[in-house]
């Protein structure tokens, strides 16, 4: 069970509702006007041209007209001002010539009563949305207009995020005192600036030489602060990946290796009551997977509803190259042709798994299919736009 807490409205941007949220008022809470103009007692089917109206008060909005409007009268009326009982319609001020105390219809009025009618957008009691929904901007403004100041929201669990690997050196360190083969440490980066915007409290756990001795203390004790544990590279085939077997030992390998390009070497696993990914160490392989496996095995973690990633059908704009036997992730640009509207995609550059380069650009996964061939220009294939991952 995942815990429940009270936040303000805007503490609950970007969290997940753990109770269902219905309005508790109408809205709008009253009938109001849509336009500025002059509220009539004529119907909205009445032809009006010609007709002149007697001044006799003011609806402006937070001020509202307290009389009724008759036949022959109207009421001067702003956007957003409750309409006076009696008023069927506003006619425009545009059509209108007003002297004070007289008002014209000089206009041709359209057909509508211009009046937004009391719970025409919401009704009290009416569901905003069920629990397991993750709060974004627009549900503020929703949530608002109902008056919500605080709701019930999941608390976020806790990722702790740990790379691993002896040739790694923090940024930071300037090129020329890198130790001989080494590297500068991206992934956990990478791993920390996509998780930035979830419902989780991340945990930057830091670098893990390749000893089954320093993993298993670090993941040991991990297992003891975190709901779910990751970690990138050290669960490959290579003499110095140690991580699935610590990860065996210490707690459960669910599975290991799947059938996907890239990040084959993905292993998946328990540590105590901590969900474990292990993650393959190229960084576009530690990327993806968390895009596609990870992300949302930790979404549901965080309570929300988790739904397929968007698919879109796109006409390649340049080859692929692609052997049989893994569903392959490349990363893609797409955009509309002017001319048609439909979604061409082109392949950004060389693919292997450890140039970030391939993500310069990109606004989108192309989805190779594992029993595809290279597929020539023009082929038809799903994209999975990056900004709905
Ligand atoms: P591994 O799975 O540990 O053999 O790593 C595969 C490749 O990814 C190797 O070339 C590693 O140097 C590289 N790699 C692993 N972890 C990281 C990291 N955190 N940042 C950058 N590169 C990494
Ligand atoms: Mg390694």
């Amino acid at each position: 069970m995942i815990r429940v807490e009270q936040v303000t409205l805007l503490g609950a941007l970007g969290r997940v509702l753990a109770q269902p949220l219905h309005s508790p008022v109408d809205l709008p809470p009253f009938d109001n006007s849509a336009m500025d103009g002059y509220a009539v007692s004529t119907e909205v089917t009445q032809d009006v041209r010609g007709s002149r109206f007697r001044r006799i008060g003011v609806s402006a909005a937070g001020h509202p007209f307290s009389g009724n409007v008759g036949p022959g009268e109207c009421v001067r009326i702003f956007t957003g001002a409750a309409t006076p009982e009696g008023a069927q319609r506003v006619l425009l001020q545009e059509d209108c010539e007003d002297d004070g105390e007289t008002v014209v219809v000089t206009g041709t009025p359209d057909p509508r009563s211009n009046i937004r009618a009391r719970g025409n957008d919401l009704t009290a009691g009416s569901l905003l949305d069920p629990a397991g929904v993750r709060v974004d901007a627009f549900r503020v403004g929703r949530y608002a207009a109902s008056g919500i100041s605080h709701l019930a929201v999941y608390e976020r669990p806790t990722v702790g995020v740990f790379s691993t690997g002896d040739e790694l050196a923090p940024i930071g360190t300037p090129p020329e005192a890198l130790p001989p083969g080494s590297i500068y440490e991206s992934n956990r980066h990478a791993l920390m600036a996509l998780m930035a915007g979830l419902p989780v409290i991340v945990e930057d756990l830091g670098g893990l030489p390749d000893d089954p001795q320093a993993i298993r203390a670090a993941l040991e004790d991990a297992a003891g602060r975190c709901d779910v544990i990751i970690t990138s590279g050290g669960v490959s085939v290579g003499d110095h990946d140690h991580v699935k077997a610590v990860v065996e030992s210490l707690g459960s390998l669910d599975f290991w290796r799947l059938n996907l390009k890239p990040g084959k070497p993905l292993a998946f696993g328990r540590l105590k009551q901590a969900l474990f990914f292990g993650l393959p160490g190229n960084p576009v392989s530690t990327i993806i997977t968390w895009l596609l496996i990870a992300r949302p095995a930790v979404l549901a973690m965080c309570g929300a509803k988790v739904v397929p990633p968007l698919r879109l059908q796109a006409r390649l704009a340049s080859e692929v190259h692609h052997s049989r036997g893994r569903t392959e992730f490349q990363r893609g640009r797409y955009g509309a042709t002017p001319q048609s509207g439909e979604l061409m995609v082109e392949i950004c550059g060389d693919q292997a798994s450890n140039r970030l380069s391939s993500f310069d650009g990109a606004n989108c996964l192309v989805e190779v299919p594992a029993d595809a061939d290279d597929l020539p220009v023009g082929s038809s294939v799903q994209i999975l736009p990056l900004h709905a991952l």
